[in-house]
């Protein structure tokens, strides 16, 4: 198969020479850089590139041409390639425009002419979004290949873990992938033993569990010392930040998760709002490069290795994990965040991973390729989803109690969804029923006012309605909310009786420590937290520097 391309588009022919010239010199390697001198010309190539199978990674687009604007070029470009990176190349005087482009027509950035000295104003910029596009991009590979049915709970599950764990796979789904059927047959798997997965090396694993899996893939299980310094019970944003920085500290830090690195933000298809990522970077590329980062300084990460209940002895933490193992710690973060309420109505619980999702956009808007589905919540989570599986599913039903979004969700989404003729916002309204032969497909909508029902033909169904704190596997004597979420610093006061009676320290519990000495609380876990990355990442390095202060008193 022939290199990925690079497209620029410039009327301009000493631009045009220049730029391709530039990116020849870097790229030429592992990309094809390709020039077209219109719009017309550069769709043309496109649409050439797409009959050929060859894959488009990137197209640069000068905004200023006759017949057709470059954002034009860019918005009809991503109608062929939706993954390929779309930036547009600007005068400085043209910035402004740029930048309501890059929210209009979501593109992924901007360059602005000249952009000498390359080095420094054009290859970083293009690295970055090469390297999000080779993350989001499946080429025809001969790597893991899972096979099963698209609405078996037990193919999304481990779909999910995969992909939570940075697991590059294809996913082959019978009857619809061809040379499933040859290749089954050529193993000896019998349609019932689904889903299976073949390894790179022919071998054919069977009777699937997330445990057998990571084993035969060689993810580590098993921690490699006997007391650490910091134990962190969770890596979404917050656990994989306290890694980061208590490794950095030189402490001995270990990183468990029950599931996959990233946590909730490892399933956002794109978070606009993150410092540093000007055009937005998807949750799992902010985890891939968080777990290579606290890898490179030291820590230690176990997945999936669930904690079940911690106690202490002597001042040390022991946590139980779920396989019956036991690891001690001087101190323990806990950042196991929260998960999405369950939808209380007929016939979820039976489709729950057949068409019913919990959050997990991404590893099924394939599966929405064309067809209709519903969204139900009125928050960013939900509005998020909305607007990224918008650009696979033919129609989006963004399902809302309240008479519009404003109270719940931000301006900017709001006004991306707007915009899109798919999306159609359906106020008022609560999942009555959900219905369908294996997997979903009809929702019963029933409207607050009327109290008609009215009938939602539906592939999909995505749900962010209110959370749940992870916080099960704590001790009673680490006090919570009324919702179960966990109590730190000042706030463990709020019931002083309650607190007398199991705070014994003569000092006060520090900002992120909860009512057990030497165990902090970072992130969504946290009763008060914001529910934002950035806030999250910034409890998790925090809790690093109060476990600091903690260990020099003990
Ligand atoms: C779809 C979606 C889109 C979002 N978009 C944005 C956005 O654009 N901007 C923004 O700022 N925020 C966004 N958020 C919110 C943001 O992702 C969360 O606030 C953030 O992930 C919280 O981080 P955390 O580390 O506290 O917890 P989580 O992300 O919830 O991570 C907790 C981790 O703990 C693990 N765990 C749980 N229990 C156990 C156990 N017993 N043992 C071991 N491991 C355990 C879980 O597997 C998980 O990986 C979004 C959330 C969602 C769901």
């Amino acid at each position: 198969m022939s290199d990925p391309v690079i497209l620029v588009v410039d009327d301009d022919p000493q631009v045009l020479a220049a730029i391709r010239r530039d990116l020849r010199s870097r790229y030429r390697e592992d990309y094809r850089v390709l020039a077209a001198d219109s719009g017309e010309a550069a769709l043309d190539t496109v649409r050439e590139l797409k009959s050929r199978g060859d894959t488009l990674a990137m197209m640069i687009s000068d905004q200023r041409m006759p017949v057709m604007l470059g954002v034009d070029v860019l918005r009809k470009c991503r109608e062929v390639y939706p993954l390929a990176r779309r930036v547009m190349l600007t005068a400085y005087s043209d910035i402004d425009a740029a930048i309501r482009a890059i929210n209009e027509a979501h593109l992924d950035h901007y360059l602005e002419k000249p952009w000498d000295p390359p080095e420094e104003r054009l290859f970083p910029v293009v690295d970055d979004l090469l390297a999000s596009w080779r993350v989001e991009h499946r080429p025809e590979f001969v790597g893991l290949r899972l096979i099963g049915h698209q609405w078996s709970p037990r193919s999304h599950g481990i779909k999910d873990f995969l992909a939570s764990n940075l697991i590059p796979y294809r996913w082959l789904e019978v009857g619809r992938d061809q040379n499933t059927g040859a290749l089954l047959e050529a193993a000896g798997v019998d349609e019932n033993e689904l889903p299976v997965l073949f390894l790179e090396d022919g071998t054919v694993l069977r009777d699937l569990d997330i445990q057998q899996v990571a084993k035969k893939l060689g993810l580590t299980l098993t921690a490699a010392h006997n007391l650490y310094d910091v134990i962190i019970v969770g890596a979404g944003p917050a656990g994989l930040a306290a890694a980061v920085y208590g490794a950095s500290e030189g402490m001995r830090t270990l990183l468990l998760d029950g599931h996959g690195p990233g946590g909730q933000a490892g399933t956002s298809s794109r978070i606009e709002n993150y410092l540093g990522f000007p055009t937005g970077v998807s949750g799992g590329e902010l985890t891939r490069r968080a777990v290579v980062q606290a890898r490179r300084l030291g820590a230690e990460i176990l997945c999936p290795v669930a904690v079940t209940g911690l106690t202490v002895k002597g001042g040390y933490k022991h946590l139980t994990l779920s396989d019956g193992g036991e690891l001690v710690a001087r101190t323990v973060i806990a950042a196991t965040g929260m998960t999405y309420r369950e939808l209380p109505a007929e016939g979820i619980a039976e489709l729950s991973g057949a068409g019913i999702y919990y959050g997990a956009p991404m590893t099924e808007a394939n599966a929405c390729r064309n067809g209709r589905i519903v969204v139900v919540g009125g928050g960013n989570s939900a509005g998020q989803s909305a607007v990224y599986l918008s650009r696979y599913a033919s129609e989006v039903n963004l399902v809302i109690r309240r008479a519009g979004l404003d109270e719940t969700m931000s301006r900017y989404l709001i006004d991306q969804l707007g915009e899109l003729s798919n999306v159609r916002i359906r106020s008022r309204m609560i999942v009555e029923r959900v219905e369908g032969e294996g997997r979903l497909e009809r929702v019963w909508l029933k409207s607050l006012d009327s109290g008609d029902i009215v009938l939602q033909e539906a592939h999909a169904l995505f749900i962010f309605i209110g959370t749940r704190p992870h916080s099960h596997w704590l001790p009673t004597t680490v006090l919570r909310d009324s919702r179960g979420f966990v109590l730190t610093g000042r706030d463990t006061s709020s019931d002083s009786a309650q607190f007398a009676r199991i705070w014994k320290e003569t000092r006060e519990p520090m900002p992120l420590e909860t009512t057990v000495p030497g165990v902090f609380a970072a992130g969504d876990l946290r009763a008060g937290a914001m529910n934002r990355v950035a806030s999250a990442v910034g409890e998790g390095s925090m809790a690093i520097r109060l476990v600091h202060e903690y260990l020099m008193l003990t």
